[in-house]
């Protein structure tokens, strides 16, 4: 079922409960006061009745079934009703209408008992009521007639035909306002239905309103953004990875062609195959990245943490990277030491604080004209910060929000040897341990990582 429908008809069914409820109750209240005054008028009568007839004892007689009470008794009497008088032994004795249905002996029984009695004879209201004549005699007057129906009935016609309209108006009412506030929705809807994979610059019309449709038009948008960029993502991933696979896989191809086209001294197959090796081993390189992002992304929870010093993990992370890479120096500097030792030790996984520490050295040696890279750290209670500097061409402003994406490369090191793997695999590493990096490339040249620890 279609929401516009659904929200009608809900709305049509609270709404006629509604109206159904409020009817009902003045329906009734109505009602209930009508019968209360018409119960009012009886009493009256039968009070005159009391006062009036039983004063003349003559005219209680019991009645032959064809009497008709003589014209000056009815007409002396200010009512239309039935009335009529019973003695002890439930005999009729005066009526005002002798071809009343008479009243059952149960009801006049009722009435002895408990003095006076409401009670319905037939289609009529009657009000019966206990009194005694001069002679002390005890005698029971019934006054009956029709509670006015007529205008009870109109009132419940006029109350049904109100109800029908009201509904009729509520529906259709709801069926407009409804569709007009899931029109926003319809037109989000066709957008979406427009945007393809292969076009996701497309975004949805927002609307100037920041209920929730215009800020699900706003979600959307950035929902698309986000896939944008995974998409831009990942068609940049192909081309780095193709571009860095084909490199090594290119060079030692074409060694080994140049090498099978004569026979070679051993001089020379060793340094071919040396050549072939270091290729291999930037293959490997980037294929351990990849493991090692992989691991990040997709187990971040269950990554083991123990208790490290900070200082010894930032020496052991220099000392692999002068091993790795010989021809890179790097210095580092220590600007503040906390007197406790303690304080040095922070909860976190050893093994991928260095690979990020290692990455963001090896970047820095990469980038700088002179590879060289200067670390400054300050530990300090609850405080600590490392900085990795370089001397390069500094990152441009409107640069630093991509380099932490994966496989994102900036065009301006294309010819420097990397996959834009490194700096995604440091901030995933460094969000795991809460830690927060900033980049800042100050106008005098060069580029400073600062990686802030948590307190
Ligand atoms: P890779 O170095 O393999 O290209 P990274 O993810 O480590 O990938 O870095 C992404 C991009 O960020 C690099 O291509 C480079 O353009 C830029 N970058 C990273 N570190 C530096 C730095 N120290 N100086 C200048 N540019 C840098």
């Amino acid at each position: 079922m279609q929401i516009r429908t659904r929200l009608t008809l809900l709305f049509l069914l609270l709404a006629a409960g509604i109206l159904a409820a409020v009817l009902s109750a003045v329906y009734w209240m109505f009602k209930k006061n009508t019968e209360e005054s018409f119960y009012q008028g009886l009493i009256n009568q039968t009070e005159v009745a009391a006062q009036t007839i039983l004063l003349d004892a003559n005219k209680l007689h019991p009645m032959p079934s064809n009497w008709i009470a003589p014209d000056d008794d009815i007409n002396n009497l200010p009512y239309q009703e039935n009335l009529s008088i019973f003695d002890q032994s439930y005999q009729r004795v005066f009526s005002t209408n002798p071809n009343a249905v008479p009243i059952p002996a149960r009801d006049l029984e009722t009435i002895y008992k408990h003095g006076e009695e409401r009670f319905i004879h037939f289609n009529l209201h009657a009000y019966g009521r206990t009194v005694s004549a001069p002679d002390s005699r005890p005698y029971v007057i019934v006054t009956e007639g029709y509670c006015n129906p007529t205008v009870i009935l109109e009132l419940r016609n006029i109350l049904i035909f109100s109800f029908l309209i009201g509904v009729f108006l509520v529906a259709v009412s709801g069926w407009y306002y409804a569709g007009r506030a899931l029109d926003p929705v319809t037109s989000i809807l066709h957008e979406v239905e427009k945007i393809q994979p292969s076009d996701l610059s497309k975004r949805v019309e927002t609307i100037k309103n920041k209920d929730e449709i215009g800020r699900l038009a706003i979600t959307f948008n950035l929902l698309l953004e986000r896939v944008e960029r995974a998409f831009l993502m990942q068609k940049m991933f192909i081309s780095n990875v193709s571009h860095e696979l084909n490199n090594p896989l290119t060079a030692i191809r074409s060694q080994i062609d140049v090498l099978l086209q004569r026979d070679r001294s051993q001089e020379q197959y060793k340094v071919a195959l040396n050549s072939v090796l270091d290729d291999l081993k930037s293959l490997n390189n980037m294929e351990q990245q990849l493991m090692d992002l992989a691991r990040v992304y997709t187990t971040p929870h269950s990554i083991p943490r123990s208790p490290t010093r900070l200082d010894e993990l930032l020496w052991q992370a220099s000392d692999q990277h002068k091993k790795r890479n010989p021809e890179y120096p790097i210095t580092i500097e220590i600007l503040k030491l906390p007197e406790q030792e303690e304080d040095l030790i922070i909860h976190a996984n050893e093994t991928l604080l260095k690979l990020a520490l290692l990455n963001l050295m090896n970047n820095a040696c990469k980038y700088s004209p002179d590879n060289s890279a200067q670390i400054k750290a300050s530990f300090e209670k609850g405080r600590h910060q490392i900085e990795i500097c370089d001397k390069g061409d500094g990152i441009p402003e409107e640069e630093r929000h991509l380099i932490f994406e994966p496989f994102y490369r900036s065009p301006r090191h294309l010819q420097v040897k990397g996959t834009g793997i490194g700096l995604s695999l440091v901030k995933s590493i460094l969000n795991l341990h809460e830690i927060d990096i900033s980049v800042e490339s100050p106008p005098s040249g060069g580029t400073i990582f600062r990686l802030i620890f948590p307190e």
